[in-house]
């Protein structure tokens, strides 16, 4: 058997055997360094501020100032009072006048009964048509004045507005004047010298002031008298 180590295991004890030399000059080192002199550090980032300390105590009380001036403006006028309690009722007024009367569609203004007729004045004007149009809406009838009476009251009439139409025409046959009945006139009452057809085209009547009657164009535009 050979005592002699194999040269493998001396390769692997080796570097042992050197650490170990070096070993005490390592300690040494380490016992050196407390007393080397390093550089001083950075220094730190200032902290934070501290909390806001407690309220301090109430000082002495102040001295009482001076009397103010005297105030220079008036104040504004107060609101309104109550109102009083109402006084006693006045005497009662005049009767009123009588307002005007109508049927639907047709307002009298002027209007009068007489015997078995009502006679009322169109609340318009309007060419012959026209009122007679206002006279049948209103279910009546043209009126046409059958005797002296009946022409004083439309006279009246014509002084409270004026010229009116007269309930006949002779449109139909000229020169041959009858009522909205369609018959021949029993009671005229022209002016003299009517009706002449003036201009060959008058085929109605309107009243003039005196009550007389002319032959006029069917244009003009008058009030009538409506009968019901
Ligand atoms: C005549 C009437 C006529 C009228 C027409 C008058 O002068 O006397 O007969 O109807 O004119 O506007
Ligand atoms: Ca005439």
């Amino acid at each position: 058997m050979n005592s002699t180590p194999p040269p493998q295991l001396l390769l692997l004890v080796l570097p042992f055997l050197l650490l170990l030399q070096t070993w005490p000059s390592l300690a040494e080192e380490k016992q050196i360094l407390p007393s080397c002199t390093g550089y001083p550090g950075i220094p730190g980032s200032p902290g934070n501020n501290g909390l806001p300390g407690r309220d301090g105590r109430d000082g002495n009380e102040g001295r009482e100032g001076a009397k103010g001036e005297k105030g220079k403006t008036k104040g504004l006028q107060g609101p309104p009072g109550k109102s009083g309690p109402s006084g006693e009722m006045g005497l009662k007024g005049e009767k009123g006048d009588p307002g005007p009367v109508g049927i639907p569609g047709f307002t009298f203004i002027y209007w009068t009964a007489h015997k078995h007729k009502l006679l009322a004045v169109t609340h318009t004007k309007g060419n012959f048509e026209n009122v007679l149009k206002l006279c049948r809406e209103a279910e009546g009838l043209m009126f046409y004045p059958e005797d002296e009476e009946e022409n004083s009251i439309l006279q009246s009439f014509h002084r409270k507005v004026g010229i009116l139409y007269v309930g006949a025409t002779d449109a139909k046959t000229e020169g041959t004047f009858m009522d909205l009945n369609n018959k021949p006139l029993s009671f005229t009452k022209w002016k003299a010298g009517e009706p002449n057809n003036a201009g060959g085209n008058e085929n109605c009547i309107h009243t003039l002031d005196n009550g007389e009657w002319n032959d006029t164009s069917c244009n003009g535009e008058f009030y009538t008298v409506c009968q019901f």
